[in-house]
């Protein structure tokens, strides 16, 4: 094996790191991860890191599950491959999409297999669009998101999600994205009431849906909690409005369940905790915890019955799409969120202790708002308090925050200026603590540091 130096040297000489300042990377080197157990990751020094991100938000059972690699070996001995193209099925991929037919909401009764969130969303973008021309309008074109929605980083996924910078990257933007405000009521709506807000932030749907002309509109796209644009939660009341706005268009609901799926919220979905009934339903991350790529697009009856009756093929797949091992693991990772009852532990215990714990840093200078739900929670930095003000150039000081976390071996992560949270769901009310404790000196060690 190589020192830590010989890999650090490596890893400059060669690989482009995705979302990473190279120059920063550069100047100070990568951490090199070599194995985890629990919630903890140990780098090749051999320290010891709690992940308090779950990796990116997606390892749900938490690292080392002996049963995941066992379900991978089994499956990889029996048939390691094969596809879903041409009239052929394997056991895996057929039982993984019965189970994801029983966890979600009612009436999403097809499953489309992808690899990763973003082809879940491309894949979306293509069917909703063969949706409307095989329903003799395919004049509805326009897909809407929101500021500071993220949905990949394929070229029209970039296109449909709402991150600034990412979308003046490569030869964007797309035609026919269009994207309103996300309900962030500390930056849009800090004097309304949350009710009042909500029904506002909604209200900038019916607004854009006017301004395009509703017979344009195919689809609305949100994440039910927006995850990496600042882990905004809905104010309540803000699902229902645009569950409704939709309806009376006739346009299609999608749920981008990425980050919020398979426990994060509380319930399987973001969309029971919110009590959203989408149309289509996007699934990665925590369906396999990380331990293999697979995402999936869960389509209800009104697209597939139009995709299926008069459609007669989608030409469209990926060579993985239902990777038997992929899928394997997936049913087996399900079983363990099942058997363990983690989903309920996050409602009931372990998400609650989290928030309250968190509502111990309201006091602290920077702190301008805590805020989550389950196990997903952002802790939003403020310049001052009594003025509203935020800090410029954005994302500095929550930087800073985060890499006085990371030096104290406690991965939090930081979108723009808000410190966020989304442990595996195995989490301790110990190791919540730890996590807390260690933000909490890292705030103090920032607002020490801020220029006067
Ligand atoms: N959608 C959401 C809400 C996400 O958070 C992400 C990734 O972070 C994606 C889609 C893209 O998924 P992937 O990175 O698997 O392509």
């Amino acid at each position: 094996t190589r020192s830590t130096a010989e890999w650090r040297a490596l890893d400059a000489a060669h690989a482009l790191h995705p979302f990473t300042d190279y120059k920063a990377l550069a100047a100070e080197g990568s951490r090199i991860i070599t194995r985890a157990d629990g919630v903890y990751l140990w780098d090749s020094e051999g320290t010891r890191i709690l992940d308090g991100m779950a990796g990116l938000w997606c390892v749900n059972a938490g690292y080392g599950r002996r049963e995941l690699v066992d379900a991978a070996a089994r499956q990889m001995t029996a048939l390691p491959y094969y596809n879903l193209f041409f009239k052929t099925a394997t056991p895996p991929a057929i039982e993984l999409a019965r189970k994801l037919v029983e966890l979600t909401p009612a009436g999403l009764n097809h499953v489309f297999f992808t690899n990763s969130g973003s082809e879940a969303n491309d894949t979306v973008i293509r069917m909703v669009r063969q949706y409307w021309a095989l329903e003799d309008q395919p004049e509805r074109r326009v897909i809407i998101g929101r500021h500071n929605g993220y949905h990949g980083s394929t070229v029209a996924a970039t296109a449909m999600g709402g991150m600034g910078a990412m979308r003046r990257q490569g030869g964007l933007p797309l035609p026919d994205f269009e994207h309103i405000r996300e309900p962030n009521r500390l930056r849009y709506g800090p004097d309304q009431s949350p009710e009042d807000f909500g029904r506002a932030a909604a209200g900038w749907l019916e607004e854009a849906i006017q301004a395009i002309g509703p017979g344009r509109v195919a689809a609305f796209i949100g994440e039910p909690i927006q995850g990496a644009g600042g882990l905004i939660v809905p104010p309540p009341g803000y699902w229902a409005e645009i569950q409704r706005i939709c309806a009376n268009h006739g346009i299609l609901l999608i749920a981008d369940e990425v980050i919020c799926g398979f426990g994060r919220t509380g319930r399987w979905f973001g969309s029971q905790t919110f009590d959203i009934r989408p149309d289509i339903m996007t699934l990665a991350k925590g369906l396999s915890s990380g331990y293999l790529p697979i995402a999936a697009v869960m389509v209800g009856d009104r697209v597939s019955r139009t995709l299926i009756d008069k459609g007669g093929e989608f030409i469209h797949g990926f060579t993985y799409s239902g990777h038997p091992t992929a899928c394997a693991v997936a049913l087996e990772n399900i079983s363990i969120l099942e058997r363990e009852g983690l989903v309920d532990r996050v409602r009931e215990d372990i998400g609650p202790f989290l928030m309250e714990r968190l509502e111990g840093l309201r006091d602290h200078p920077l702190v301008g708002e805590v805020r989550g739900k389950g196990l997903m929670a952002g802790v939003e930095l403020i310049r001052d308090k009594d003025q509203h003000s935020f800090f410029a150039p954005v994302g500095r000081v929550g930087t800073r925050c985060r890499d006085h976390c990371f030096s104290n071996n406690v991965v939090i992560r930081a979108v723009e200026d808000t410190m966020v949270m989304a442990p595996p769901l195995i989490i301790t009310r110990d190791q919540i603590e730890t996590m807390v404790d260690t933000l909490a000196r890292a705030l103090d060690r920032t607002q020490r540091d801020l220029p006067r």
